[in-house]
């Protein structure tokens, strides 16, 4: 593969770590986002920046295959001997608060050059793939998270009213600190309202290219995280962080223009789509069986993808339709970010990069060998007059789906598919004799 190129030049860097310097930097930390969906990374003291940007920093290759326990997924390729560098990508650095900075990094190998191991790598290689076909790629995400006391249990002191109004209220310092703690760390919310779920908020943001949607989705992430546990708070990221309660969402949005005409909004075909614009729905919809196990592959993400929920549990597509797994926004007046399709079983417990890598490699499949849509579902798939199929909840079959997929495996890598396989197999299997109520709490905090 390619050497890396990221875009700071040494005087740059230097620069940029003397800003952070005097404005209370000491430690920058730099996160990798294993397959898993956990972040990991390292951090170096902020005089060693321009090290950390041009050489990287040493990790066994095993870290993308570390699991939710700790244990380690190996697979034929992935074992104890090798070295890979974690290297931050500089021009992305936050200030996180209280002396600390982070940025993502891309896995390199000791010569610098990508490795078919990145996630964050492998997410730029198919936008740019998308760009090189003409197609921009804009992705948005919103983040479903649950506060829990660190014990478990619940936080509001009162019955909790969805979307209700005394929850901000009664939480309003969170709220507030909140909002100023992400523009602070440089993103820019669009909203911050209490979800349905008991205890359940939502941070939405807004549409960037996919790796600046994922980095800060990890971000955000971070600074949901560190806000929390100012107000002795702990947030769950886990799809099904109390089982039978609501779920965690990690829906991830797509639009697409070409020669600046979104695909999905200045066509004749349904609700304006163009012809690319329903093969791209095609292709995401075709695929997604074999891909649920990247968006969803948990071992508790099954519980959450239950038609009546909203997670998009029905494998079909319908304007503004919540139960299905795409649910196509028009370009109106109210959506001035323009037509996009919403991926709704994306989940918490997904590597963001991979997801994102995902939805947008099965658009352009779709348009790639120009797919047909279903027709749209409207109303409810549950009771529709054509019967529609729910995705499967069983999750060691959807990683079955994922391990015998070979668009995965086209779209991924190799080493990506088979590691995010090993991952999630032994997921499933180190927690296979749980009821489901201990699985949710035995995984409660594992995505936090
Ligand atoms: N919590 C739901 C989920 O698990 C989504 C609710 C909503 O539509 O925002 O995806
Ligand atoms: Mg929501």
């Amino acid at each position: 593969m390619s050497e890396l190129s990221m875009s700071l030049e040494p005087g740059d860097l230097d620069r940029l770590a003397s800003e952070l310097s005097e404005r209370g930097t000491r430690v920058v930390v730099g996160t990798l986002v294993d397959y898993s969906g956990v972040s990991r990374g390292k951090s170096v003291p902020i005089a060693r920046l321009r090290a950390f940007h041009e050489v990287g920093m040493g990790t066994s290759p095993l870290m993308v295959v570390y699991c939710v326990d700790n244990l380690i997924a190996f697979t034929e390729t992935l074992g104890v001997t090798g070295d890979v560098r974690l290297r931050i990508d500089a021009a992305r650095i936050r200030d996180i608060g209280e002396g600390m900075a982070w940025g993502p990094v891309n896995l390199t190998d000791q010569e610098g050059n990508q490795t078919d191991l990145c996630p964050r790598s492998l997410l730029a290689r198919v936008v740019a793939r998308s760009v090189a076909a003409g197609l921009l790629p804009t992705m948005g995400t919103e983040l479903e998270f649950t506060l829990t006391p660190a014990t478990g249990g619940g936080v509001a002191s009162m019955p909790w009213a969805a979307y209700g109004m005394r929850a901000l209220t009664e939480k309003r310092r969170f709220v507030v600190d909140l909002a100023e703690s992400l523009a602070a760390a440089g993103l820019a919310p669009e909203q911050i309202h209490a979800e349905f779920g008991e205890d359940q908020f939502e941070v939405s943001l807004p549409p960037a290219d996919p790796v600046t949607m994922a980095d800060e989705s990890v971000l955000a992430r971070i600074v949901i995280g560190t806000v929390a546990a100012r107000h002795n708070l702990t947030v769950s990221l886990s799809p099904m962080p109390r089982f039978g309660g609501s779920g965690n969402g990690a829906h991830l949005h797509l639009s697409l223009t070409r020669a600046g005409r979104n695909i999905f909004g200045t066509g004749d075909g349904p609700h304006g789509q163009t012809a690319e614009g329903s093969s791209a729905i095609a292709g995401i919809l075709a695929t997604l069986p074999e891909l649920l196990g990247v968006y969803a592959g948990s071992a508790v993400s099954g519980n959450r993808l239950q038609p009546g929920a909203w997670s998009g549990a029905w494998a079909c597509w319908g304007l503004e339709n919540r139960e299905a797994a795409i649910r196509f926004m028009a370009g109106t007046r109210g959506n001035p970010h323009g037509a996009n399709v919403e991926l709704k079983v994306v989940d918490p417990s997904a590597n963001m990069y991979l997801a994102a890598a995902a939805m947008l490699g099965s658009a352009l499949h779709g348009i790639e060998n120009s797919l047909s849509a279903r027709d749209e579902v409207a109303g409810d798939p549950a009771g529709h007059a054509v019967p529609q199929k729910p995705l499967d909840f069983d999750q060691k079959k959807v990683i079955d789906a994922l391990a015998e997929s070979a668009f995965a495996v086209e779209l991924l890598g190799s080493q990506i598919a088979t590691g995010l396989v090993a991952a999630r197999r032994h997921e499933i299997e180190a927690f296979a004799s749980l009821s489901p109520v201990e699985l949710a709490e035995a995984l409660r905090l594992a995505w936090s």
